[in-house]
């Protein structure tokens, strides 16, 4: 029994050699000659508890592109690729759907044939990879004043296209450009102790923490947007959201460009997100007792009296002007910023705790070791349960209104919204949160980066994509590969490549030394 599992032995080697613990296998046809090749690739997949050598190379992607947007000295130059044939050919299509429609409103005439068209196109347009849609998006619904969110009391400057930062030059005529590196934490709901748990678990504001998750995102954005206009240029970030320990999310931002402390203490205080949704503080029908829903008018009904439920727009538009916004988000006015310098060791750490768990669910990163923490956590856990994520939520039922498209089968308590589950503590966002202009770079630009920088050093021809064709194999496939064959295959490529690679530097190396050499 002590000796080693050879299939468990194959999968440490793997680990170890950094290959995928789970890689697809595809069928790749050369279109020329029809010569059929099986290609292993890997899942990708960015948790470790999934893959862990896959979301290791994710984490160490994501802190290639937060060094390179970091302290960028040069406006990142962002080109759009100019439009394929195919691209061109949707636009058509979808030009003359928009003008077919507007003929035939115009004469009073039936469209709905043709919106049903155009929405088909706009969804072409978008897996096509054209970015945004050819029409601005449709009017929101009309607001009164009150309930629009009110501008935070900073001064406003107009804001600029630049997006680095400014530069410093010391008495000696060197040249600074220091970047920030900002925590932001959410307020108190009530002290805790050095292990996350409340002092007090009975005197800690869940509701308010469950709140301030669901709607973290959203005050994020109105950060940016309010530190914007404070800095009058488009400054960018780069931001991971992880939670500290007493599970309430906290944001890491790496900013290009500097701020005074006191400037951003002052945003920081001005900002505040507010939610205006209906109220949640009467709970109308809970247990057996559950709205019906009425296939024949599509909506839901109240179980005793048959009426129908009002909808999310009457629900919207019945608050009045003397009513509280459901919830204010802000962030706490403890805060943590310091100067980063290019290069430096800081930066490293920094990077460091940005992408730290990246490769963990938000609920894995403080797992709970004492039964305290479990309780902490079981609390926030039902403060999430029946709290709306969002206008769609099947919790809205439980305070009498319908949610924003209603459908069959909504249970309040049960929604399928992520920000429910335990292992998101109420926040289901991104967890890294990048502007466009950071690196000027897609992920996948940053990936490509890589591929070529191996495949130069390797000395490999480059392959053109267009001369195959991709197929997945499919188990029963007489050429399917079980993944413990697979597995066989990448630990040897694996090692080749790794070989390949360690002479190929010995060489440069040489190469370099030899040319200092002569030199001398
Ligand atoms: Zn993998
Ligand atoms: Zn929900």
């Amino acid at each position: 029994m002590a000796a080693p599992l050879a299939r468990n032995v194959v999968k440490d080697l793997a680990a170890e050699h950094g290959a995928c613990l789970r890689p697809v296998q595809l069928r790749r046809t050369e279109i020329d000659t029809g010569y059929v090749e099986q290609v292993l690739i890997p899942c990708g997949h960015t948790l470790a508890s999934v893959c862990p050598p896959c979301a290791e190379r994710a984490r160490i992607l994501r802190a290639t592109q937060c060094r390179e947007g970091w302290h960028l000295d040069q406006e990142p130059v962002i080109d759009p690729d100019p439009a394929t044939e195919q691209q061109k050919a949707l636009i058509t299509d979808r030009a003359e759907a928009q003008e077919g429609r507007d003929l035939l409103a115009s004469a009073g005439l039936d469209v709905g044939e043709l919106d049903e068209r155009i929405g088909e196109l706009d969804e072409e347009i978008t897996e096509a990879g054209m970015r945004g849609s050819v029409l601005p998006a449709r009017p929101r619904r009309h607001r009164s004043t009150r309930r629009r969110q009110d501008t935070a009391p900073l001064p406003r400057r107009p804001v600029s296209a630049r997006t680095i930062g400014k530069t410093y030059t010391a008495p000696d005529g060197k040249t600074f450009r220091p970047s920030l590196f900002v925590t932001l934490t959410c307020p108190s709901y009530g002290q805790v102790g050095e292990d996350g748990t409340p002092v007090d678990p009975d005197g800690y504001d869940y509701q308010q923490a469950a709140r301030d998750a669901l709607h973290f995102a959203a005050l994020f954005d109105r950060f940016i947007q309010n530190l914007r206009r404070f800095v009058g240029y488009d400054l960018q970030y780069f931001a991971a959201i992880e939670p500290q320990k007493r599970l309430a999310p906290h944001i890491h931002l790496a900013i290009r460009g500097t701020i005074a402390r006191t400037e951003l203490r002052g945003v920081i205080a001005a900002t505040y997100h507010q939610v205006w949704w209906p109220s949640t503080e009467t709970v109308r029908y809970d247990g057996g007792c559950l709205p019906v829903w009425d296939e024949h008018t599509g909506t839901y009904l109240d179980p005793g009296t048959g009426e129908v439920l009002p909808t999310w727009d009457q629900a919207l538009d019945s608050i009045g002007d003397q009513d509280e916004p459901l919830h204010v988000a802000r962030f706490g006015a403890r805060f943590d910023a310091q100067g980063v310098l290019a290069g430096s060791r800081d930066a490293s750490r920094c990077i460091g705790y940005l992408t730290k768990y990246l490769t963990k669910q938000l609920g894995d990163c403080h797992q709970a070791t004492t039964d305290a923490q479990a309780a902490h956590a079981a609390r926030l856990a039902d403060a999430l349960r029946y709290e709306p994520c969002s206008p769609t939520c099947a919790n809205w039922l439980r305070y009498g209104i319908q949610p924003k498209n209603p459908r069959p089968g909504l249970i309040p308590g049960a929604c399928k919204g992520k920000a429910h589950h335990r292992e998101y503590l109420g926040y289901a966002g991104r967890r890294v949160l990048v502007s466009r202009k950071w690196s000027g770079k897609t992920l996948a630009d940053h990936r490509a980066d890589r591929q070529n920088w191996l495949t130069s050093t390797l000395g490999l021809p480059a392959t053109d994509p267009a001369r195959y064709t991709w197929e997945a194999v499919k188990p029963g496939d007489p050429d399917h590969m079980p993944n413990g064959q697979r597995l066989l295959h990448v630990v040897a490529d694996r090692i080749q490549w790794q070989t390949a690679l360690e002479m190929a530097r010995r060489r440069a190396a040489e190469a370099d030394l030899s040319a200092t050499g002569s030199a001398a």
